[in-house]
């Protein structure tokens, strides 16, 4: 479908669609643990709850096309997508890259269960990504990286993959699939939390894996059966509405990001910034290569643990809170969770507010 749409267009035009008189226009959900099944015992498209949903076909063929992929698999949560492919790619002996400065517990299940079973986990920053590719058997990259927002070479990463015929897997969440196209640049496989902007309302957990080989992600589907950590019915439903406005809230939140990014650079109270989309940052040079859209995360450094406190007391906006991507700007000092990061850093995920009441209120909240 539509090379030529742009990004709102598609992820209206993703939602829905099959028209024919007097259906709904909005897909509607398919709440069901049991279906009837075919008397002759042939032919039985849905069986059980965790083998298949109609609403998660809905949910998996507009992922797939938003990410370029020839197939989805929907989750319960980001977690739920990132585990099960790291099941299904690993075994006694397989070297496992995963990112050392990525989301924390994507590391935490790769120390205290993959590598108990002897796998052979290594942890690399986004700049040791490529150096540790070359020993590697499977790599997990996050880009841009949570919450540093340091950015992966992925045209150089899969190429090095491709060399060694080794499998390559991108977390998609942060960039989107409108910021970002992994599978286009050489990755196997994406995997995402679609808690985060693509539902983007902060109200429900989701996640999701995609890919263009079909017989590696029929054994993920085949782990998805038998591990059981499925996406309930209406949170697909809740997912495949919310897609609709995807082009929308995310358009907005990069926009409101690099108006927030521009004016912190020039802020007295604000040590450092980082933001892929400004140019001068260390990652702009490849962000501008591989991405399309630089995203709703700027990370900002200030003096103390303190001086965010003030800023979101003194902010009539802004909202502290973990997780990102929603409708509301949101902070979150990552020190307290333990990131490996300052004591004043904070991640600002920007929500859809108006730009300039967003700028004014963080610049005049910085004091
Ligand atoms: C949130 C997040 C996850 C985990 O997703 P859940 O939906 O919370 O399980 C994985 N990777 C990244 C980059 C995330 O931000």
């Amino acid at each position: 479908m539509g090379g030529t749409y742009g990004d709102s267009t598609r992820t209206v035009k993703v939602v829905g669609g099959h028209a024919s008189p007097g259906a709904p226009i909005a897909p509607a959900p398919v709440p069901a643990s049991a279906y009837h099944l075919a008397a002759d015992e042939s032919g039985d498209l849905d069986t059980y709850g965790r083998v298949s949903n109609p609403t998660w076909r809905q949910l998996e063929s507009a992922l797939a096309e938003l990410e370029g992929a020839s197939a989805a698999l929907t989750y319960g949560s980001g977690m739920g997508a990132i585990t099960s492919v790291l099941r299904v790619l690993t075994r006694p002996q397989t070297t496992l890259v995963v990112p050392a400065d990525g989301y924390y517990q994507v590391r935490r299940y790769a120390a205290e269960y993959l590598a108990r079973q002897g796998v052979n986990v290594v942890e690399a920053t986004a700049a040791q990504m490529c150096d540790a590719a070359a020993d590697a058997d499977v790599v997990l990259a996050e880009t841009p990286v949570n919450p540093t927002l340091d950015v992966v070479d992925l045209h150089r990463l899969a190429t090095i993959c491709r060399g060694r015929r080794s499998t390559l897997v991108v977390d998609n969440t942060a960039a989107t699939p409108l910021g970002l196209q992994p599978l286009s640049l050489g990755a196997d496989l994406v995997v995402a939390s679609a808690t985060k902007a693509l539902a983007g309302h902060s109200d429900l957990l989701a996640g999701y894996v995609a890919g263009c080989n079909d017989e590696l992600m029929a054994r993920i589907e085949r782990d998805r059966l038998l591990s059981g950590p499925v996406l309930g019915p209406f949170e697909a439903w809740l997912v495949l509405r919310s897609l609709g406005t995807a082009g929308l809230r995310i358009v907005r939140q990069c926009r409101n990001a690099a108006a927030v990014a521009l004016m912190l650079r020039d802020h007295p109270a604000v040590r450092s910034v980082r933001y892929p989309g400004l140019p001068g940052d260390p990652s702009h040079p490849v962000a501008a290569e591989q991405m399309k859209r630089f995203g709703g995360l700027v990370a900002v450094e200030l003096e103390d643990a303190a001086a965010v406190h003030a800023l979101v007391e003194r902010s009539s906006l802004l909202v502290a809170a973990t997780s990102f991507g929603g409708i509301h700007t949101c902070v979150d000092r990552r020190a307290r969770w333990g990131d490996p990061v300052g004591a004043g850093f904070a991640r600002l995920s920007l929500g859809i507010e108006d730009t300039d009441d967003i700028v004014a209120d963080i610049e005049s909240a910085l004091g």
